[in-house]
């Protein structure tokens, strides 16, 4: 086996989305960081290809998001300058459900405890601003201006030209096959050893694989999500000039559903269940996945009548969700030099520049930058580790 002479300060290993930031965090502030990525980049075998992802401030009742999510709109936006692309496309995010549903309630809630601009409508002021849309007239309607599109291809992208630009070192076609824990921590990949003082383990749904091996069983579930699009039969309702992206809770099926504008491909609307069948990653096709498919053309047909009944695009991606679908952040219980960011239940691309921010803060034993107690493993256990 190789042995490579130098001791990087952190190794992270996974280059999705959490670990590119989180190498791109690291490399600026000067620490000498390898990230590791099992597959050639880029893949789509993962959680955060494709190129669109929703963003907004308000997280409901969970303040403890929102928090975050103003630094990561700026984190966005210093990214954006540095790269001179747009990232984010700001055309807003609409919520919808029913007048009682309790999602919605905590929304507005949310919307102004903090300030953040917004507009609440019913279904006479939706069919006015959004004809293309049908829904019972007891539904109702919070548009979140500040929310919109992440063009996450290339957010992706940015981060990892800009970690190598600060003099971060990128492998990838290397998967990590072994970790040796220790002072200095050895990582074992396909092609040699490699050695840092602490290592930053985002292995999206290969944590739910991975973790075991350090002894750590946490409750980790990757779901198959298919991501549909959808033409338009006349075309320019769901431009993004004139439609928000969506989220939605008690669709046709008492489904969660969420949407965003015609953007990635020319008249093409991209709508999703926010649900799927269990999986293992290495075998993500390899499951039945017709319920999910159909829930989604009776969704469409009761919701979207101006969209073609069958989706002319279906493309895969995968969720890692944890039982409270809140993140877990946190070192290892007893290697306090092996930090773990997984399960990020469908959610965390918004939050990746922040996500990175304080997983290199734990790696470099800085106090982090936000209280983090809502992230520990430890909430799993009724007998802590
Ligand atoms: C269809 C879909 C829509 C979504 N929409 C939104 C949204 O609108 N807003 C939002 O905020 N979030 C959204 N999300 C969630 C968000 O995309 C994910 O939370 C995020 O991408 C998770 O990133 P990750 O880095 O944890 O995982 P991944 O992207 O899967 O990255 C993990 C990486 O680790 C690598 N790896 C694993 N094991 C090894 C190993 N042994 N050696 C080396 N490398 C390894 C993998 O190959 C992979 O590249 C969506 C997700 C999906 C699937």
């Amino acid at each position: 086996m190789e042995h490579a002479d130098e001791v990087y300060d952190v190794i992270v290993v996974g280059a999705g989305i959490e670990g590119s930031s989180t190498a791109y965090n690291l490399a600026k502030f000067g620490k000498r960081t390898l990230l590791l990525e099992q597959f050639p980049l880029p893949h789509s075998r993962g959680s955060s290809h494709g190129q669109s992802r929703i963003t907004r401030k308000a997280y409901g009742s969970r303040d403890f998001y929102t928090q975050m999510m103003a630094e990561a709109f700026a984190m966005t936006d210093e990214l954006q300058k540095e790269c001179g692309e747009q990232l984010f496309i700001n055309c807003g995010c609409l919520v919808i459900g029913p007048r009682t549903a309790d999602f919605l309630s905590k929304t507005k809630s949310c919307l102004k405890r903090y300030g953040i601009p917004h507009d609440q409508f019913d279904i006479y002021e939706q069919r006015k601003r959004f004809p293309a849309l049908s829904f019972r007239d007891d539904f109702e309607f919070v548009l979140d201006k500040s929310g919109g599109l992440l063009r996450s291809d290339k957010i992706l992208q940015a981060f990892q030209r800009q970690f190598v630009r600060y003099g971060g070192v990128l492998c990838d076609g290397e998967p990590m096959i072994d970790l040796y824990p220790g002072t200095i921590v050895s990582v074992k990949t396909t092609k040699g050893l490699h050695r840092a003082r602490s290592v930053v383990l985002t292995l999206g749904p290969w944590a739910a694989k991975f973790l075991p091996r350090l002894g750590l069983n946490v409750p980790l579930q990757p779901l198959k999500i298919t991501v549909c699009y959808w033409k338009e039969k006349h075309g320019g309702n769901f431009n993004i000039e004139n439609f928000p992206t969506f989220t939605m809770n008690g669709a046709a099926g008492k489904h969660h559903i969420y949407g965003l504008p015609a953007c990635e491909y020319p008249g093409l609307v991209k709508i999703c269940l926010h649900h799927g069948p269990n999986i293992d990653p290495d075998n993500r096709d390899g499951v039945e996945n017709d319920w999910v498919l159909d829930a989604m053309k009776l969704i469409i047909a009761t919701h979207f009548p101006s969209l073609e009944k069958e989706p002319s695009i279906v493309e895969t991606c995968i969720y890692t969700n944890t039982p409270d679908e809140d993140f877990v952040l946190d070192v290892h219980p007893t290697w306090k030099n092996i930090v773990i960011g997984a399960g990020f239940s469908g959610h965390g691309f918004k939050l990746a520049p922040v996500v990175g921010k304080v997983l290199g803060e734990l790696a470099t034993g800085q106090k982090p930058s936000y209280d983090l107690s809502h992230f520990k493993i430890n909430r799993f256990f009724k007998t802590k580790l």
